[in-house]
């Protein structure tokens, strides 16, 4: 998936989302319990991180944000 610009629910507005790096997989499937988490996105206006998948804009309650490395 290339990054791209989508609706942010935690921005209120539209930002550019990229998709997660190996790393932030690995720790999104912790954080969720999932096996598959490549449809995901961060978002990546400053400070936010909010995770979308590219069809739904709030998958999770409450939202996640990858934390900052
Ligand atoms: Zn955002």
């Amino acid at each position: 998936m290339k990054p791209q610009t989508l609706f942010c629910y935690t921005c209120d507005s539209d930002e550019m989302h990229r998709p997660l790096t190996e790393e932030e997989k690995s720790w999104l499937r912790g954080e969720t319990g999932r096996a598959k988490v490549d449809e995901f996105f961060m978002c990546e206006a400053p400070t936010c991180r909010n995770v979308r998948s590219g069809y739904v804009k709030r998958p999770f309650h409450p939202v996640i944000r990858i934390p900052v490395p």
